[in-house]
């Protein structure tokens, strides 16, 4: 009999109930007893949604991150955020966000750092560790989780995060190596799995994920030293890796002496046969085999060809699940009633998916007959998904083919493209920009929301964001800027606003999936061949231009983000999607420059998010990311001017591919000091032009002039100071004018201030 469970589910409830409880808690119109009960109700419903298995998750659920979870469970916080009043959940939610509910006791801290969780889209805590960090368990998260589980009857696993996992995400600060922490951390590690086996826990889920990742000797040799100590522990522990197969880890993880190793078999599939051979004979080999970070439903029959064997030889060996918690799907397809009737035939959600892994077991455990009408019935919609016309468009596929031919770069090179451009454009020196998006005021949404209601028509939708425009640029010309921007008013998000308009994309109305703390996205599908009906900015670009002489830029999302924050097709390569949409863009970026748009931005926030985990397939995915942003790019005369913008601040690693994408312009966020981040554009001698944000839009303060002046200085220390820029760090819709206003104002006086001194 193969045994059938789940890694974490979504917590956020089918109408987002946690975000709404959580948010209301913090402007304090509610008590803390409203959010606690709201929690509890969701564990509850979703432990109910997850009875078919037979071991369910319990303390996955979280109010707002798991690893934050983690550090309260492994009684170690920083220093700063001991010693104020308040309860538990105010201390909780002050170093999670700074402060806890608005009006309260204690006062504000600096919140944690957040980053992105391994390559989801998901955001996480990051520990932070000194020399003198202690740890000591406070087990009542988990000891009330694991009541209200084993009181509805659940059959429970607990999840923990893995020591050297924790460790490893974790921060040092002030120096020192955090592997010296590793003892003392294990002791509460051997005390709570103590403490879960008098409960009633019989299996312990340790979640190291970092076992997908290039580990160096130090932290292999962790490994080893962690599950030795915890060999003794009276729980039988499933040591679980996901978003990736083990690599060169594979003969470590297979060797931990714990009782069940479960992987990633759905990215990491190719290594499980090579994974049997090195698995001592006692281990549960749990496999990963529903997609835990797509939407796509499972080919059955494909699985169950391939387990069917695994089954007859591992016996009670072998565990199925998830590749991975669900967290990163979204919940239920049964609330999407407005979706098209074949496309849901082929997609799979959170709860989907459960029924998808009860569907192969019964089939492993009692024969294909058992639920042979199930099974067809479930294979249905793959079969038309995989011949439907509006997956395979015979136009793209020829366009993709003829797009071999075209030529890879620009005519000529940065320099000899940056004389002409001067030529037409007559930049001042320390030329002004902005990112893009000015605030998204009520007025906007409101206008939209009517639009869509049917209130008001599209010739008046049409008309109010044009009088948007109009003040927009009424706007940059009284602040003096350079080159202009039509404001982004008629864009609701800068993917779904082009997926809207490209075949190949659709959108759910509920498909959230977390982000972090309260923050959800909602990913569009990424479903068929892409192709543009229209051109979908030329008409508010023309207008904009129309309105001024300076020049007006165009404002694209590209290929690559289009492709990260999308959920997207698994039956082709992603690069292959991408290249798909870089052809799309790249009809809109000829056909913005014969409309006379002169400069265009291809803005790619999340190039770096799509870098796969292992060292070893970086270089593949940034040679056709890059080539697929040269794609959407490269066409255009050596008179246009073409942009890209990015939203991080990391580029030491992938300089040498920022550089090949050969943007004219990259205005880049400056998260920490504009010094540090030009230090790699220095080191690597980068030829064109950049725009390093001078101020932090996050900020709700106002920038100085002169710590911006002071900024550029040094920046053109770095950099030749004919290729700097004076912009904005990124986007401003999120902003109100009031502060916008006096913020470009000092930006535009600081680029003033360094043309009349140089
Ligand atoms: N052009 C977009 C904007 O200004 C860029 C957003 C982003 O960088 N995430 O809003
Ligand atoms: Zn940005």
């Amino acid at each position: 009999m193969v045994t059938t469970h789940n890694l974490g589910f979504p917590r956020m409830g089918m109408r987002r109930e946690l975000k709404f409880a959580l948010e209301a808690y913090w402007r304090a119109e509610t008590d803390s007893a409203a959010l606690l009960d709201c929690a509890q109700a969701l564990r509850q419903r979703h432990w109910a949604w997850q009875d078919t298995l037979d071991w369910a998750p319990v303390g996955d659920f979280s109010l707002y991150d798991h690893m934050l979870d983690m550090s309260f469970t492994l009684g170690h916080l920083p220093q700063r955020a001991q010693g104020f009043g308040g309860d538990e959940l105010e201390h909780y939610f002050r170093l999670a966000r700074g402060q806890g509910r608005a009006a309260c006791c204690g006062g504000a801290i600096a919140a944690a750092e957040m980053t992105k969780w391994f390559d989801t889209n998901y955001h996480y805590l990051v520990p932070e560790f000194d020399t003198q960090t202690r740890f000591e368990l406070d087990d009542r998260r988990l000891r009330q989780q694991w009541g209200e589980a084993l009181a509805q009857g659940v059959r429970g696993k607990p999840v923990l995060i893995g020591p050297v996992t924790y460790l490893w995400l974790g921060k040092m600060r002030g120096g020192g190596d955090r592997l010296q922490l590793l003892p003392a951390l294990l002791e509460v590690y051997a005390e709570l799995l103590k403490r879960l086996h008098a409960w009633g826990a019989t299996w312990v889920q340790i979640d190291e994920p970092i076992l997908v990742q290039d580990l160096d000797p130090d932290w292999q040799h962790a490994f080893n030293l962690a599950y030795h100590q915890l060999k003794n522990a009276p729980v039988q522990i499933l040591l679980a890796s996901y978003f990736g197969g083990l690599g060169d880890n594979r003969y470590l993880a297979a060797n931990l002496p714990v009782a069940g190793l479960h992987i990633d078999a759905v990215r990491g599939r190719d290594e499980v046969s090579a994974l049997l051979n090195l698995l001592p004979s006692t281990k549960v080999l749990s496999l990963g085999v529903i997609d835990g970070r797509n939407v796509w439903k499972t080919d059955l029959y494909a699985a169950l060809g391939w387990l069917e064997p695994l089954a007859q030889r591992l016996q009670e060996r072998l565990w199925i699940a998830p590749s991975c918690s669900l967290l990163h799907v979204p919940l239920d397809l049964d609330a999407e009633p407005n979706l098209d009737p074949s496309l849901r035939g082929w997609l799979s959600f959170a709860r989907q998916k459960l029924q998808e892994l009860h569907l192969l077991a019964r089939a492993l455990n009692h024969g294909r007959q058992s639920v042979a009408d199930q099974l067809q019935l479930h294979q249905h919609g793959l079969i038309e998904r995989a011949q439907s016309t509006r997956v395979h468009r015979s136009e793209v596929q020829a366009a993709l083919r003829a797009s071999n031919a075209l030529p890879a770069h620009r005519p000529s090179p940065y320099a000899e493209r940056a004389r002409q451009q001067q030529a037409v454009l007559q930049l001042p020196q320390w030329p002004t920009t902005t990112i893009g998006s000015f605030p998204q005021t009520g007025a906007i949404r409101q206008a939209r929301q009517r639009f869509k209601s049917g209130q008001i028509d599209a010739a008046a939708y049409e008309q109010a964001m044009r009088d948007e425009i109009a003040l927009c640029v009424r706007e940059q010309e009284a602040l003096g800027l350079d080159v202009l921007v039509h404001g982004e008013a008629e864009r609701n998000d800068m993917v779904e606003y082009f997926g809207e308009q490209l075949e190949g994309f659709a959108f759910t109305t509920q498909g959230w999936v977390q982000s972090y703390g309260s923050r959800c996205v909602k990913p569009p599908i990424l479903y068929g061949d892409v192709q543009r009906r229209l051109p979908m900015t030329v008409h508010w670009s023309r207008y904009a231009q129309s309105l001024t002489h300076k020049p007006m830029k165009g404002m694209l999302t590209g290929p690559v983000t289009m492709l990260n924050w999308s959920f997207v097709r698994d039956d082709q390569p992603r690069e292959l999607s991408c290249r798909q949409l870089a052809l799309a863009l790249r009809a809109e970026v000829l056909d913005l420059e014969q409309a006379g748009i002169a400069v265009i931005q291809i803005d790619e926030p999340a190039l770096r998010e799509g870098l796969p985990l292992k060292k070893a397939d970086q270089a593949a995915y940034l040679d056709w990311a890059v080539a697929c942003f040269g794609l959407s790019a490269n066409g255009v005369r050596d008179t246009t001017q073409i942009h890209t913008h990015m939203c991080y601040a990391e580029f030491n690693d992938i300089i040498e591919h920022i550089a090949r994408l050969d943007a004219d312009v990259i205005t880049i966020e400056t998260a920490r000091s504009a010094l540090d981040l030009l230090e790699a554009f220095e080191r690597y001698d980068y030829p064109n032009a950049i725009g390093p944000g001078v101020y932090d839009i996050h900020s709700p303060n106002q920038p100085e002039v002169e710590r911006m002046v002071a900024l550029l200085r040094s920046a053109a220390q770095r950099i030749a100071p004919e290729r700097l820029w004076v912009n904005p760090d990124c986007g401003l819709k999120t902003r109100q004018w009031p502060e916008v206003r006096p913020a470009l104002q000092r930006m535009v006086q600081a680029a003033q201030q360094l043309r009349q001194s140089s």
